[in-house]
C-alpha cells in the first residue's frame, strides 16, 4: 500500500494507516502522488500486472472536474481506480495500461460537494451520475465505506441520481443504508461461457445473482449489464440461456433494466492484453470490426453497424418474451 501524506490529513487516510501500517503481511510506503506510483516489481507484463493488482494506493482527489459518462448517466463519480479482478476484456486496459494498480480517494465529502454542485447546475432537471467508470467500487467498498457514504449522499439530493455496477457480492453494507430510491444497483453478468474464459478473480454468477437478490430485497431499484457480449457461434442460446436464470429469480422485480454492451477494444488495451495474456483467445481480428471514435479521444473497434442492429432486435425481442416488465436502456 502506498500512501499519499496528504490523505493522513482526512479520516479516512487515517483510519486506513493506521489498520494497515502494523500489518505484517502489507508494506506500507509513501508516495508523492497517486498519479505516479514508480517501483512497482514485475519483470514482465505478466508479473508487473500481477503486482499491480496487489497494490492500492490512497490519495486525494485533487481533480474535481467530473468526466462525462454516456450512455450510462451525465457524469462519472470518481470515488476509486482500479479494480482486483483479472477480467481479461476489461476497459481498464486502455485507461490504466499494464500496471493498473488501485486508487482509492479519501476526500470523499469533498467529491460529494462536487456532484451537488453539478445537480444544481442542471436544476430542474435530474442529474445522474455513474460510480463505476473506473472501477468496480463494490470490491473495493469493505476497505472504504465511500460507496455507502454516496448512497445516503444522493437519497437527500431530490435532483440526483447514482448508479453504480458491480461484478462482486459484498453488498452487506449496503442493505441496510437509507437510499431513498436514488441509487440504482446493476450487476454485471454474462453467459457461463463468458465467465468461464475470460473472468478471473471475480465472484461467479450465482453469487452475483444472490447478491442481487439481497439488494432488490432491501429495495434498492436493480438491473443488469450484460458485457461484454460476443457475437461468436452460439451467443444467442448463450444469452437465451443467461435471460432465462435470471427471468426465472427476478421476473417478479418492479423497474429492472438492462444494460446490453457489445465487446468493443481499443488499439492500446490490445497490445496491453497480448502482452499481459498471450494466450487471451478473445477475438479481436481488427478486419471483422468497424472502426469507432469514442468520447475520450481514442478510437475503438466495434461490432459493424448491421451486427448491432440484429443483436438489439434480438436482446429486445428475448427480453419482451422472457421479462416483459423489464426495460431495455440501450444496448451499443
Ligand atoms: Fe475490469 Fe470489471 Fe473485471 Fe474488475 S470486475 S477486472 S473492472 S471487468
Amino acid at each position: 500500500m502506498y500512501f499519499e501524506r496528504e490523505a493522513l490529513a482526512y479520516p479516512l487516510g487515517r483510519k486506513l494507516y493506521q489498520r494497515f501500517s502494523h500489518d505484517p503481511a502489507v508494506t506500507v510506503t509513501f508516495a508523492t502522488s497517486h498519479n505516479r506510483v514508480t517501483g512497482l516489481p514485475g519483470s514482465t507484463p505478466a508479473r508487473a500486472f500481477a503486482a499491480a493488482k496487489r497494490t492500492l494506493v490512497v490519495g486525494v482527489r485533487r481533480t474535481l472536474d467530473f468526466a462525462t459518462c454516456r450512455p450510462s448517466a451525465h457524469y462519472q463519480l470518481p470515488l476509486a481506480t482500479g479494480c482486483p479482478g483479472w477480467c481479461r476484456y476489461c476497459y481498464l486496459h486502455t485507461t490504466l495500461g499494464t500496471r493498473p494498480y488501485m486508487r482509492v480517494y479519501v476526500n470523499v465529502h469533498e467529491i460529494l460537494d462536487r456532484a451537488h454542485q453539478y445537480i444544481g447546475e442542471r436544476d430542474p432537471d435530474i442529474t445522474v451520475f455513474e460510480g463505476a467508470a473506473t472501477s468496480d467500487p463494490v470490491a473495493l467498498e469493505a476497505l472504504t465505506g465511500s460507496l455507502g457514504l454516496a448512497v445516503e449522499f444522493f437519497a437527500g439530493e431530490p435532483l440526483g441520481r447514482f448508479r453504480f455496477a458491480t461484478k462482486y457480492d459484498r453488498v452487506e453494507n449496503l442493505l441496510a443504508l437509507n437510499h431513498g430510491g436514488h441509487t440504482r444497483v446493476r450487476f454485471s453478468v454474462n453467459w457461463s461461457k463468458i465467465i468461464d474464459h475470460y473472468e478471473h478473480g471475480t465472484p461467479g454468477l450465482e453469487r452475483r445473482l444472490a447478491a442481487a437478490q439481497e439488494v432488490a430485497g432491501a429495495g434498492y431499484p436493480l438491473g443488469f449489464i450484460i458485457a461484454p457480449v460476443f457475437l461468436s457461434p452460439g451467443w444467442e442460446e448463450g444469452y437465451r440461456g443467461l435471460l432465462e436464470e435470471l427471468g426465472r429469480r427476478f421476473g417478479g422485480v418492479d423497474d429492472l433494466t438492462f444494460e446490453v454492451i457489445t465487446h468493443r477494444f481499443t488499439r492500446r488495451a490490445k497490445t496491453n492484453i497480448e502482452a499481459i495474456f498471450p494466450d487471451h483467445g478473445l477475438p479481436m481480428d481488427e478486419e471483422s470490426r468497424q472502426f469507432k471514435y469514442g468520447q475520450f479521444g481514442y478510437g475503438k473497434f466495434v461490432y459493424p453497424a448491421a451486427s448491432l442492429q440484429l443483436a438489439r432486435g434480438r436482446f429486445a425481442g428475448m427480453l419482451q418474451e422472457i421479462l416483459p416488465g423489464s426495460r431495455l436502456e440501450y444496448l451499443v
